[in-house]
């Protein structure tokens, strides 16, 4: 019998992170007897299926409200916070669209996205990547954190006080191009030291 691997995350909401019993229930019910269920740094389930009931598996889980996401080294699911000053104030409609674009691109490395709706950063942004800091009525876009290890960096300010409509194309152009200039498993953190990324990415 061959087992599958499944990430499974749920929605961005407002109060962060959380399943509900059905969805528990509904994990319960298509996971391989006898293996266990990892919790992942990415805020994400891992999970195996027998690859025979797998469709039958992604069926129910999307049913339960659940999202089936791709594993291996791809770009996370944004690590985004709890919204905690409101869906409106907080940005949660745009940190959808957000983590619908960003979610599940292949890379070298797996790489995380945070984003927070105000300066407060209550989900940790600098820790991150890249990650999208929401002041207001414009975002703050920064790179390069990387808190593995002992000798942890946190991520500086690349753009400031940029435009709603700005924040996902100039992510997903330096997404493309760390992929295609990385140097072999070449981690993000790394990348961008040895790269000038101003200069190939236009606001
Ligand atoms: S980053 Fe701001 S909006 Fe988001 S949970 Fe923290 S305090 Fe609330």
């Amino acid at each position: 019998m061959t087992l599958r691997k499944l990430a499974l995350a749920t929605p961005l909401a407002v109060g962060g992170t959380t399943f509900q019993p059905e969805q528990l229930t509904a994990i319960g019910s298509i996971v391989h007897p006898g293996t266990a269920i990892e919790m992942t740094p990415f805020k994400q389930l891992y999970v195996f299926v027998d690859e025979s009931k797998l469709l039958e598996a992604e069926e129910e889980l999307a049913k339960a409200g659940l999202r089936v996401l791709p594993t291996g080294s791809t770009t996370k699911n944004l690590q985004a916070c709890n919204f905690c000053k409101g869906a409106d104030e907080a940005g949660l409609p745009f940190a959808l669209r957000l983590d619908e674009a960003i979610t599940g691109l292949e890379v070298p490395i797996p790489i995380k996205i945070g984003y927070a709706g105000c300066a407060l950063g209550t989900s940790e942004p600098l820790t991150k990547d890249i990650s999208v800091v929401k002041m207001r009525d414009v975002y703050d876009l920064y790179v390069g954190g990387d808190v593995k290890g002992i000798k942890p960096k946190l991520a500086e300010l690349f753009f400031s006080e940029i435009r709603e409509e700005q924040v996902i194309p100039i992510i997903l152009e330096m997404i493309d191009y760390y992929r295609t200039h990385a140097k072999g498993k070449e981690k993000f953190s790394k990348f961008i030291g040895r790269i000038n990324l101003k200069e190939v990415i236009n606001k």
